[in-house]
C-alpha cells in the first residue's frame, strides 16, 4: 500500500521528522518526510497496510512532548513502491494547508543542563547548548519551512562534530536545527558601555561577578535584552529607576534556583511547577515574611515576579556567585518594544547600563517574558508571550472567516483567528507610536505568514483615535478586507465565552478604560450576550463618577478622590493638607476646587478601576500612578491580610452600584480601622455589589453563568470574593485560563466576536 499523510500542527522544530524516521524503520516502511512550508510535515508511506496502520496509530499516541497535532490527512496513492529506504528529505516551500505554526522558544532541558555540567562533554560550559527537545523556536526563526537555512542559525556553519549528530537518527540532535558547540556555534563577550571588548577567559560569569558586585549589565537573550542588576543592593536600582524613569513600577527577578525562590518568597506547589516548566514565565509570588531582598524590587507590593534561568546563559551567570536572584527586567526605552539587536542595544541602553554581555547570534523576533500569578490553583496570565507564543488557544468550533484582530491601546498583542485556533502573538506592548506601530505590523505579518493564514477581516476597536484603529483601516483599504470594530468590553466577554464555549453569559468587565458604545469611558461594566438572541449589551454598571483633569485624574488619584468625595461633603481642607502631592502644589488645589464647584468640563467614567485607585488615594497608599494600574495593586497588597471591618451593604440603584458612598466611608473609616482592614472592605463591596447585580441579571434573563474579565479580574481578592458570592447563588462563575483577562486578550476577544459570534 502507499499512503501519503499531511499532518498540522506544531510539529517543526519540535523533533517530529526524526519521530517519523524512527518509527517508520521500526515498521519496515519505506519512504520519506519532509517539512511543508506552510509549518506542517508531509508523509510518504509504502509498505504492508497492518504496518502503515500502526505506523498511524503511533503518531498520535508517541509523538515528541512538544508536538501539538492539530489534523492528519491520509491519502490512498496508487501507482508502484518508489522508495528502497525511509528518508528525511529536502524541504518543500509549498505551503497549501493552513494553521500550522512554529513551537514557541523552550527552555532549556535536564539533559542539555546534565551535558553543560560534565566536564567530558564537547558543550561543557556551553552557554548555547539546545537540542530538538529545547532552545528558542519563534525568536530564530525567519521563515519557514523551519530549516536551518531559514533561521539566524544560518550564519553559523556546523563542525564535523556537531554535523555528525545532527545526521545521527539515533542522537538527540538528529535534525536539530539549533545545534551548536563551543567550536563553530555562537559566542558570547562582553563590552564596555560604549561597546568596546573586555578581554576575559570567561566572559558569562565575569558578567554575573559584575552584576553581583553592583554594576548593571544588559544581557542579551532569546527574544530581547535584560537589563541585569543585584537584587540585594539598593544602589544599583536607585541608579536603574532613576534613568529609566522607572520611579515604582515592579522589577521582575531571575533566581538561580527553585530553593532560592523559597528562601524569600512562599511557593505553592501550582507556582513551583510553573516556575519549572518548560515555558519558565514570571510568577508573581508572596513574598515572605524573612523576604530581604532590596525593597526596591517591588516597592509597596505583597508579591515579586520571578523567574527561574531559561538559558545555559542565564544558569552559568550564577555558577560564581551566591546572589540567591538579580534583577532581570526586560530592555527597553520608555514606550518602546524591548530591544533585540545589538547596535540598538549599544544606542539606547549605553547610558543605563556599565556593561553589555552580547553574544553573535542575531535575533529575529523580539518576545518578552511571559508573566503569570495563580490564584489559589488557578492560573492567571498577566501576559503572554513568550514560551507559549504563537501556539495557539484550540477553540471548540471552526470560525466561518479568517480574523486578523489589532487589539486595543494598551499591553497590546495581536490574533489571527484561522478555523478552530486563535494565534496570538508575542506581548506588543503599549501602541503609541511609530515604533509600536510597525511592531504591531510586523507581528500580524509574521503571524499571518507562520500560520499561512488568508485574511478576511481586520477586527480593532471601537476607539476612533487609536493607532491600532487607524493601522486597521490602513490595512482593510491596502488589502481590501472588511474591517469590524468591535466595543472594548464586549471584546473581553467574548474572549470568556469562546474559552469557554458558553452560548449564554452575564459578564462582570472590570478594567481601567474602554471606549463605550455611547462614545462614554467605561471600565466597570455588566454586559450580557448571547449567541442564540445574536445580542451584546451593556445591562448595568458602576456609578459615573466624575474625573477631574480628565487623564489628570488618572494619573494622580487623589483628583479621582476628590471628584467622588465631593458630591457629599467638602474636601479642601483635606485636600490642603494633601497638596504636596500634587505638582503644581496649592495652586492646582485650587483650580480643582473651582472645576469641582462649576462642575464644568468634567468627564465621567464608570471605570472600576478609577474607583480603586481613589480608594489607593484615600488611604495614603498611592499619590501617583506611575505605572499601569499602581494604586489599584497597591491596595490589593495592602488588603490581601485584611478583613471586611466595613461590611457595606452594596447599594444598587437600578441598573448601577453606587460607589460614592462607599469612598465616603472609607474616608470617614479611617480614623478607626487598620488601613488593610479598610482596604480589604473597599473589595469585598465592589465584588460583592457588582457579583449580586451580575446574579441579578442573569436570572432574570435565565442564564447560568457569570464571567468575570478585564484587568480587575488579575485581582485576586476580587475574583475571590465574586466567585463566592456567584457560586452560592447557584451559578457557574467563569474567569479566563488560556487568555489573559487584561488588554493582553483583548485581540483575541476581538478575534472570536467577529470569527464565531455574529452579534
Ligand atoms: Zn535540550
Ligand atoms: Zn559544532
Ligand atoms: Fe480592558
Amino acid at each position: 500500500m502507499r499512503v501519503k499523510v499531511r499532518v498540522t500542527g506544531i510539529i517543526q522544530g519540535v523533533g517530529f521528522r526524526p519521530f517519523i524516521y524512527r518509527m517508520a524503520v521500526k515498521n519496515g516502511l519505506k519512504g520519506y518526510v519532509r517539512n511543508m512550508g506552510d509549518a506542517g510535515v508531509e508523509i510518504l508511506l509504502e509498505g504492508e497496510e497492518n504496518a502503515i496502520n500502526n505506523f498511524l496509530k503511533c503518531l498520535k499516541k508517541e509523538k515528541p512532548p512538544l508536538a501539538q497535532i492539530h489534523e492528519i490527512i491520509t491519502t490512498k496513492l496508487g501507482g508502484e513502491y518508489e522508495y528502497t529506504d525511509f528518508r528525511i528529505v529536502r524541504s518543500s516551500e509549498e505551503a497549501e494547508l493552513s494553521g500550522s505554526v512554529i513551537p514557541p522558544d523552550v527552555a532549556i532541558c535536564s539533559e542539555c543542563l546534565r551535558e553543560l555540567r560534565d566536564k567530558r562533554n564537547p558543550r561543557y560550559n556551553y552557554f548555547f547548548i539546545t537540542c530538538t527537545d529545547c532552545g528558542p523556536r519563534f525568536t530564530v526563526i525567519e521563515c519557514l519551512p523551519y530549516d536551518r537555512e531559514n533561521t539566524t542559525m544560518r550564519d553559523f556553519t556546523m563542525c564535523s562534530f556537531c554535523k555528525s549528530e545532527y545526521t545521527d537518527p539515533l542522537n538527540r540532535r538528529f535534525h536539530a536545527q539549533t545545534v551548536a558547540c563551543p567550536k563553530c556555534g555562537p559566542k558570547a563577550y562582553l563590552t564596555t558601555s560604549s561597546g568596546e571588548t573586555l578581554q576575559c577567559r570567561d566572559p558569562i560569569r565575569e558578567a554575573g561577578k559584575l552584576v553581583s558586585e553592583g554594576f548593571v549589565v544588559a544581557v542579551k537573550g532569546y527574544g530581547g535584552f535584560h537589563v541585569a542588576a543585584s537584587a540585594l543592593k539598593d544602589d544599583p536600582l536607585m541608579r536603574l529607576r532613576r534613568v529609566k524613569h522607572r520611579r515604582q513600577k515592579p522589577f521582575a527577578i531571575m533566581a538561580r534556583s527553585l530553593e532560592a525562590v523559597k528562601s524569600f518568597a512562599e511557593v505553592t506547589p501550582k507556582e513551583a511547577e510553573l516556575l519549572t516548566s518548560h515555558m519558565r514565565p514570571i510568577v508573581l509570588i508572596k513574598k515572605n515574611a524573612d523576604y530581604y531582598l532590596s525593597e526596591l524590587v517591588a516597592p509597596g507590593l505583597h508579591n515579586v515576579g520571578v523567574m527561574l534561568p531559561y538559558t545555559g546563559l542565564h544558569y552559568m551567570l550564577f555558577d560564581v556567585v551566591d546572589d540567591p536572584a538579580f534583577v532581570m527586567t526586560s530592555a527597553n526605552p520608555p514606550s518602546q518594544p524591548i530591544v533585540k539587536d545589538d547596535d540598538e542595544a549599544l544606542k539606547t541602553l549605553g547610558n543605563i547600563v556599565d556593561y553589555f554581555l552580547f553574544h553573535n547570534r542575531r535575533i529575529a523576533h523580539r518576545c518578552d517574558d511571559s508573566v503569570v500569578r495563580v490564584h489559589g490553583e488557578r492560573q492567571v496570565f498577566i501576559r503572554r508571550s513568550r514560551g507559549y507564543a504563537p501556539a495557539p488557544v484550540m477553540l471548540h468550533e471552526k470560525a466561518s472567516k479568517c480574523v486578523l484582530a489589532l487589539g486595543g491601546e494598551l499591553n497590546n498583542t495581536v490574533c489571527i483567528l484561522d478555523g478552530n485556533k486563535a494565534f496570538i502573538s508575542q506581548h506588543v506592548g503599549d501602541v503609541e507610536n511609530v515604533e509600536t506601530r510597525e511592531f504591531v505590523r510586523n507581528a500580524a505579518e509574521h503571524l499571518a505568514h507562520l500560520t499561512n493564514s488568508k485574511v478576511d477581516v481586520v477586527a480593532c476597536d471601537l476607539h476612533p483615535k487609536f493607532t491600532t484603529t487607524r493601522l486597521a483601516h490602513d490595512l482593510a483599504v491596502q488589502n481590501g478586507w472588511q474591517l469590524i470594530q468591535v466595543q472594548h468590553h464586549f471584546a473581553h466577554i467574548a474572549a470568556l465565552m469562546a474559552e469557554h464555549s458558553v452560548d449564554e453569559i452575564v459578564g462582570v468587565c472590570c478594567d481601567g478604560y474602554g471606549y463605550g458604545v455611547n462614545g462614554e469611558a467605561w471600565g466597570g461594566e455588566i454586559i450580557f450576550a448571547s449567541r442564540n438572541s445574536s445580542e451584546i449589551k451593556r445591562v448595568a454598571h458602576l456609578e459615573k463618577q466624575p474625573m477631574i483633569g480628565g487623564d489628570l485624574a488618572t494619573r494622580y488619584p487623589l483628583r479621582m478622590a476628590a471628584g467622588i468625595l465631593q458630591k457629599r461633603l467638602n474636601v479642601e481642607d483635606w485636600l490642603m493638607q494633601n497638596k504636596r502631592f500634587f505638582p503644581h502644589g496649592e495652586g492646582e488645589v485650587r483650580l480643582i476646587l473651582q472645576q469641582l464647584r462649576k462642575g464644568l468640563g468634567v468627564i465621567e467614567t464608570t471605570s472600576c478601576g478609577r474607583v480603586l485607585d481613589a480608594v489607593a488615594a484615600v488611604l495614603g497608599l498611592c499619590y501617583e500612578r506611575t505605572y499601569e494600574g499602581e494604586p489599584a495593586m497597591k491596595l490589593e497588597s495592602a488588603a490581601i491580610n485584611g478583613k471586611d471591618v466595613l461590611q457595606l451593604k452594596p447599594k444598587i440603584e437600578s441598573d448601577f452600584l453606587e460607589t460614592t458612598n462607599l469612598l465616603l466611608e472609607i474616608f470617614e473609616g479611617r480614623e478607626r480601622h487598620a488601613v488593610t482592614d479598610l482596604a480589604f472592605s473597599a473589595h469585598a463591596y465592589l465584588a460583592g455589589g457588582l457579583a449580586e447585580l451580575a446574579i441579578e441579571k442573569a436570572l432574570e434573563n435565565g442564564v447560568k453563568a457569570v464571567g468575570f474579565s478585564g484587568g480587575a479580574a488579575c485581582n485576586e481578592i476580587l475574583t475571590k470574593l465574586m466567585r463566592e458570592t456567584v457560586e452560592a447563588a447557584g451559578l457557574v462563575f467563569l474567569v479566563h485560563e488560556a487568555v489573559p483577562p487584561g488588554d493582553g486578550g483583548l485581540s483575541f476577544g476581538q478575534a472570536v466576536y467577529v470569527g464565531l459570534f455574529h452579534f
